[in-house]
């Protein structure tokens, strides 16, 4: 990367990638919409074989200046050589699991992760030859047993979408670095502001963009990063073909995002902190899960782990969960009753177990009993945004006692 200064996350998120625009004095970049560039015929040729650093852009499908420098960003906020941007959090996944697979092949993922790629790995990857077990990445030695020759990618994400279960990064990378595995990591919950899983041993951290990075909500976008040579592979053989390039209007939204994001999860962690203390003393509150809280019952490992504790939380409620969710979409008036996370607004959203199991997860027998265990039997996920907490609590009750 460009920028050698050794200096503090906050101000790096604001200035790498970023210089003062040399050809008119702009303090903020412009945005580069252009889909094409005007190149030296003897530079680069028409097939993305021909990609190469010297002519790093032809067609905007391949990489822009604006996509470009938000990965410049992004791979110095994570510590990594490089970054790749894609159109969502679920397209770099998938290239990145379709760049790297093949026939014979076998992933490994955790049992609970994000329900899209849940059900990509359980559906798609197997009609093309690719195996798929999933294990408790809570339980280090479940992983460590089902490891196997033809393990080609460990796929863990901390907190776990859902239900915040966490994993231990180092210690997986213990058992994963004596395979011929790599291990990618899912931070989209922590954020490099709270977690760096590239400088605990993980080979790739993806992000979906679209959540706390961006944080207002209003733009798609994706991220892998990772190794210079292994992410121009990926550039050359995933991105450019499989097509799903992120818009330079949407990377220019999200660098403008990551321009506070850590003031934003600052915020987001007392906010939760908060609600998450004040649902704990509720009455019409059965359990509530937050990684902050000490009776999270991977707190001590969020401690170490996590230099913040974001602004996720989940909780179950006494009566039945549909009645509430229902009562939830009518009353709540600061919290809006819709999906996704990250934002400025407060979100939640009703998962029942039986649900997500049959159409995402597909547990059953020991690892359905440890998934209920944990996550209990239907939970409201709450993305606590940056609004007063005093306001979401208020909220809550006037819609929980309704
Ligand atoms: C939302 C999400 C994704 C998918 O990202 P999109 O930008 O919606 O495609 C992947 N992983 C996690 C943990 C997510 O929360």
């Amino acid at each position: 990367m460009a920028y050698e200064i050794e200096s503090s996350f906050a101000t790096r998120a604001i200035h790498v990638g970023e210089p003062i625009d040399q050809t008119n004095g702009a303090v903020e970049p412009s945005i580069t919409l252009s889909t094409n560039f005007s190149t030296d015929p003897e530079s680069v040729g028409f097939s993305a074989d021909s990609l190469n650093a010297e002519t790093p852009y032809f067609y905007a499908r391949w990489s822009t200046p604006t996509v470009r420098a938000l990965e410049e960003k992004l791979a110095d906020l994570e510590g990594g050589e490089d970054a790749l941007c894609f159109a969502s959090g679920m397209s770099a996944i998938t290239c990145l699991l379709l760049g790297t697979l093949q026939t014979g092949d076998h992933l490994l993922l955790s049992d609970v992760c994000y329900a899209g790629l849940a059900e990509f790995a359980h559906h798609t990857l197997p009609r093309y030859g690719i195996e798929v077990t999933t294990a408790d990445f809570s339980d280090l030695e479940a992983v460590r047993n089902t490891i196997r020759s033809n393990t080609k990618i460990v796929w863990a994400e901390t907190p776990a979408n859902p239900i915040l279960r966490l994993t231990d990064i180092q210690a997986l990378h213990q058992i994963v670095q004596n395979t011929r595995a790599e291990l990618v990591v899912d931070s989209t919950m922590a954020t490099p502001f709270a977690t760096r899983p590239l400088e605990l041993g993980a080979d790739y951290v993806v992000h979906s963009l679209t959540k706390y990075i961006n944080g207002h909500g209003d733009a798609l976008g994706g991220v892998v990063v990772g190794r210079q040579h292994k992410l121009a592979q990926l550039r050359q053989q995933t991105l450019v073909h499989h097509g799903g390039a992120l818009s330079p209007f949407n990377a220019w939204l999200i660098r403008r995002g990551v321009h506070t994001l850590d003031l934003r999860m600052q915020r987001h962690e007392a906010n939760a902190l908060h609600v998450a203390r004040w649902l704990e003393a509720h009455p019409a509150i059965r359990q509530v899960m937050y990684p902050g809280l000490p009776s999270h019952p991977q707190h001590d490992l969020a401690r170490a782990q996590m230099r913040n504790f974001s602004g996720m939380l989940t909780f179950q409620t006494r009566e039945e969960g549909a009645v509430v969710a229902r009562r939830f979409y009518e009353k709540l008036k600061t919290i809006t009753y819709a999906v996704s996370l990250g934002k400025q607004r407060s979100l939640v959203w009703y998962i029942p177990t039986k649900e997500i199991i049959a159409s995402s997860f597909h547990l059953t027998g020991a690892a359905l009993e440890s998934y209920r265990a944990f996550a209990g039997d239907g939970i409201f996920r709450v993305s606590i945004g940056l609004e007063s907490p005093v306001d979401i609590c208020s909220d809550l009750e006037q819609a929980l006692s309704a």
